[in-house]
């Protein structure tokens, strides 16, 4: 339960003083556009709001001493109303004022006579507000952003926050709506170290929102002012807190020493048409280090696109079957799971292992049986989509779960599969995102990590063109030639829109105008194809019986066809970098030449321009995942459609990264002494887990 003292921050917005139910819906858009329907805003999410900068209206002068422009706030006298003239109705209103130094006017369109008549009744004194203009050698203010009292003008701010809006919330309806939420915020237990707080001059939360929400100085909320610092490092503390919170609940349950002997892996290596890298050497040694300690592994083997990690994967599951239990082996797709099978089935075969695949595809008779074997632990090695880790499918005695390409799940799914293979299992997630550690940091906290460094010897660097759509006629004339010569290409079509069904017409339509030319050489597979379908054409493309195969991005992870040497992306300017690197990471596996052409269509945008440039310059995974992260800025980071990356509301990570470390030894500390969160300062964390709506950690605590 959250604890009450918060409640005031997730109530509703809508109540608020200020701003009437008419912007609801706007609001919602604005501050939480993730939220699924019928989300309401909330306070918390109105104090989360952060401004992008601030207005300064501390400039204060007499009208003889107004400057050539910028904003200005000035105490005048109201003179003569000067409305319209009736034959000229779109000429201003203007209102002339004056001070002992001399006259401004101020200009009014489309005004309300008796409205400005009530804001500036002649004769009196007010503080104007706004960005002074001359106008025939004379100074005016065209609508200004404020005209009070005197008796207002003491309680207006001078520096004035300014927030990102969206369409239907003015400004100053957001800015009355922070106002309200401020003035309802409740006085919190301080989370965070004080020594810590005091070391780095940080104000506690409440000081924290006032400064940006009513900034003093036009810099007290810049995005390293001690308040901007202190919220993001709240927000990663409660990140880190949070994953090491499962993590922990992870090692408690289950943690058994799984040994091998070695005997099938020996034989797996022995059938190898290759001698493994270093690098895989090695993380195969840690990752059965890992299995024979007691306690549970929780590991992430990162190694780029190519690196061999399925055979690492292999090993690893082998040491199981030799210590007497079971591993799974989880794809994201149906195609990858079963390419996994087929290549891993002669290895499987050569050591004795028995193996299985289960996707969504088993239904009736066949899927019981599969359930039967892995029941019984008749079957060793299972490989298989999510629908592995459904409720009814039960193992003998699961000892490891590898997760294979994980950054294609998304957050939820990701958790939820961790927790089902969770009942004790060992874990193993892949990734060839290349991620950058400040990231991994963020999405997996304090997992083991292997790398792979190194890809396969022999591999030969991929040529990385890019090209104009309006030469697409050279691209396919050049395509022909390289296919006389026994080459296969992939032919990646463009991610239009979030839609698989405009994404599918881009593909069918590609696919028709090469059919036109290459026959039936050319196949088609995208995401709604039959299971049955998808795999024939694989298939046929594996053998080289097809030749090019056009495809919306469902290859884009793990396809491996050693023999395709050329990789075609269409629209590539579409396409976020790391995303690219793994599209292009489909070819140069063989020993022959491979080319990435990246086909994009004009004008090119800066960033697209980058990255265009970027991929031509590099092969190197973690460069790129860099620059991605410089190109992107970390709002986005990689995108959730590749990538499940934790969305951060205060932090960003470009500019706060370096927190993150000490976010996680603080974490670390904390947790050595007070694992059930149970000191002050624990109970304290728990309301920063709630306020930052990370509490399915909180259940885990008393969960076993
Ligand atoms: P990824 O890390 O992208 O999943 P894969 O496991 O699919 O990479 O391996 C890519 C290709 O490299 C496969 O064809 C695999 O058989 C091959 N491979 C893996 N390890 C080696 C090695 N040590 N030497 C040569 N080829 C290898
Ligand atoms: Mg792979």
């Amino acid at each position: 339960m959250r604890p009450s003292l918060l409640n005031p921050l997730f109530a509703s917005a809508s109540g608020l003083k200020g701003i009437g139910p008419k912007f609801d819906n706007a609001l919602v858009r604005l501050l939480r556009p993730n939220a699924g329907h019928g989300a309401t805003a909330r306070l918390i999410d109105l104090l989360f709001h952060l401004p992008t900068g601030t207005v300064d209206r501390r400039r204060r002068c007499r009208i003889a001493e107004l400057p050539g422009e910028g904003i200005v706030t000035i105490e005048v006298t109201v003179g003569r109303h000067r409305p319209q003239p009736r034959r000229a109705p779109r000429a201003p209103y203007r209102i002339d004022c004056f001070d002992q130094t001399g006259t401004l006017s101020l200009v009014y369109f489309n005004a309300h006579a008796d409205q400005l008549r009530r804001l500036l009744p002649e004769g009196e004194t007010r503080f104007v507000s706004g960005r002074v203009e001359w106008y025939g050698g004379s100074p005016q203010i065209m609508h200004p952003d404020h005209v009070v009292t005197p008796a207002a003008f003491e309680r207006m701010p001078l520096v004035e926050p300014l927030y990102p809006l969206s369409a239907g919330v003015p400004g100053r309806v957001l800015a009355r709506a922070v106002a309200s939420a401020l003035d309802q915020m409740p006085a919190l237990p301080e989370w965070q170290d004080p020594a810590w707080l005091a070391a780095r001059g940080w104000p506690s939360l409440r000081e924290a929102l006032l400064a940006i929400h009513r900034p003093a100085q036009p810099d007290s909320a810049g995005s390293q002012s001690p308040a901007r610092l202190r919220l993001a490092y709240d927000e990663l503390l409660a990140n880190q807190l949070a994953l090491a919170l499962v993590r922990a609940h992870m090692r408690r349950k289950g943690g058994r020493a799984i040994v091998g002997d070695g005997r099938l892996a020996r034989r797996i290596l022995a059938a190898l048409p290759y001698r493994l890298t270093r690098a895989q050497a090695i993380a195969i040694d840690e990752i059965r280090a890992g299995l024979a300690a007691p306690q549970r592994m929780i590991r992430l083997l990162q190694g780029d696109v190519g690196s061999g990690k399925t055979v690492v994967a292999l090993l690893a599951m082998a040491a199981c079957a030799e210590a007497g239990c079971q591993a799974a082996m989880m794809a994201p797709t149906d195609i990858l799971a079963r390419q996994h099978f087929e290549g891993l089935k002669p290895l499987a075969l050569a050591s004795g292992i028995t193996l299985d695949l289960l996707t969504g595809r088993d239904k009736g008779q066949g899927r019981e049986d599969i359930l039967e074997r892995l029941a019984s632990g008749r079957t060793t090695i299972a490989i298989g989509t999510h629908a592995m880790f459904q409720e009814s499918v039960g193992f003998h005695d699961l000892g490891l779960a590898v997760i294979d390409e994980q950054h294609r799940f998304g957050v939820h799914q990701r958790l939820a599969l961790q927790a089902k293979a969770g009942q004790g299992a060992n874990l193993l997630v892949m990734t060839a995102t290349p991620i950058p550690r400040t990231l991994a940091l963020t999405l997996y906290g304090d997992m083991d990590v292997s790398r792979l460094t190194e890809k396969p010897a022999g591999r030969q660097p991929v040529d990385t063109r890019t090209m104009p759509l309006e030469r697409l006629g050279e691209v396919v004339d050049r395509l022909a030639a390289a296919i006389a010569q026994g080459g296969r290409a992939y032919w990646v079509c463009p991610l239009v829109e979030e839609s698989e069904l405009v994404d599918e017409a881009a593909a069918v339509e590609r696919h028709a105008a090469l059919v036109a030319r290459f026959g039936d050489r050319v196949g088609l597979v995208h995401g709604r194809m039959k299971g049955d379908d998808k795999d024939a054409v694989m298939r046929r493309f594996q053998s080289g019986d097809i030749a090019i195969l056009v495809s919306t991005t469902v290859i884009e992870v793990g396809v491996d066809v050693p023999d395709a040497t050329i990789m075609i992306v269409e629209n590539a300017e579409r396409f976020g970098l790391a995303q690219l690197h793994q599209l292009r990471g489909r070819v140069g596996r063989g020993p022959g030449r491979s080319a990435c052409v990246l086909i994009y269509k004009g004008p090119l945008g800066d960033t697209a321009k980058a990255r265009l440039s970027i991929m031509r310059e590099t092969e190197d995974g973690f460069r790129i995942a860099e620059e991605d992260l410089r190109l992107r800025g970390s709002g986005e980071v990689l995108g959730t459609r590749q990538a499940g990356m934790p969305a951060f509301r205060l932090a960003d990570l470009a500019e706060h990264g370096e927190l993150l470390s000490a976010a996680r030894d603080d974490v670390e500390l904390v947790l050595a002494r007070d694992p059930k969160l149970a000191s002050r300062r624990g109970e304290a964390l728990r309301h920063l887990l709630y306020l930052f709506e990370r509490d399915e950690a909180i259940r885990l605590l008393s969960a076993g």
